[in-house]
């Protein structure tokens, strides 16, 4: 379910980015696909205690399938990790249209369009986060604990809710109603290079589902 519904597909507020979603070509895996290249909305339980942030969408995971965490690497680490502790229906995350049903939980990404090369600026995590991300979160009655993702996801989510803490894997901030869990993100890059780690990944996971009593 989007939450914030589909005024989010004809957001203009950054150029840059709607630009580059256009302009992203299929690799030959994926020709017979028509992307997305839009807004990508989150998905999951409109009544979850825990939300996901991740940075923005992959050129050809999001931008492709037109939904958050949907069709790449850091989607299968997601789905995979909330599939083992109960969370979600089916370990992988393919197509909008695979029949995923999450449990207790919201994904999405501090900024909706992919930028390029994962870089979105400052300027444009600030007005996705305060345009969107903000609406998720207080669409969310139940939500008790909030994952982001890196440091960019972490930086989206301070602005909104006045965290004055540096980012560090595994801390737990407390901030009004809200937990704020941060972690690594499950990107290739951490994941391939043991930054983030499976077991530590579940750590996490685990956690959250303690800390918000899913
Ligand atoms: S990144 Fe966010 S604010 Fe910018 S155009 Fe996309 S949806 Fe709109």
């Amino acid at each position: 379910m989007n939450l914030v519904g589909e005024s989010l597909f004809s957001c203009n507020h950054c150029p840059r980015l709607m630009n580059y979603a256009r302009s992203v070509v299929p690799p030959p895996r994926f020709k017979l696909w028509n992307y997305w290249a839009k807004p990508v909305p989150g998905f999951g339980d409109p009544n979850a205690r825990i939300l996901i942030v991740g940075l923005a969408p992959a050129a050809h995971g999001g931008n492709r399938t037109g939904r958050a965490f949907t069709g790449d690497q850091s989607g299968q680490w997601v789905v995979r990790g909330l599939y083992e502790i109960g969370l979600a229906n089916k370990p992988e995350s393919v197509s909008r249209d695979d029949g995923l049903i999450l449990k207790c939980v919201y994904v999405t990404n501090a900024v909706k369009c992919v930028p390029p090369k994962n870089r979105p600026t400052n300027d444009e995590i600030k007005k996705c986060s305060l345009n969107w991300l903000i609406k998720e979160i207080n669409s969310l009655k139940h939500l008790k604990v909030i994952i982001p993702l890196g440091r960019i996801a972490f930086y989206s989510v301070s602005i909104l809710l006045g965290v004055k803490a540096d980012f560090e894997h595994g801390k737990e901030i407390e901030v009004g109603k809200y937990k704020v869990l941060a972690s690594y993100h499950v990107s290739a890059q951490n994941t391939r290079t043991g930054r983030l780690n499976w077991e530590d990944w579940l750590k996490i996971l685990r956690r959250a589902k303690e800390l918000a009593e899913c």
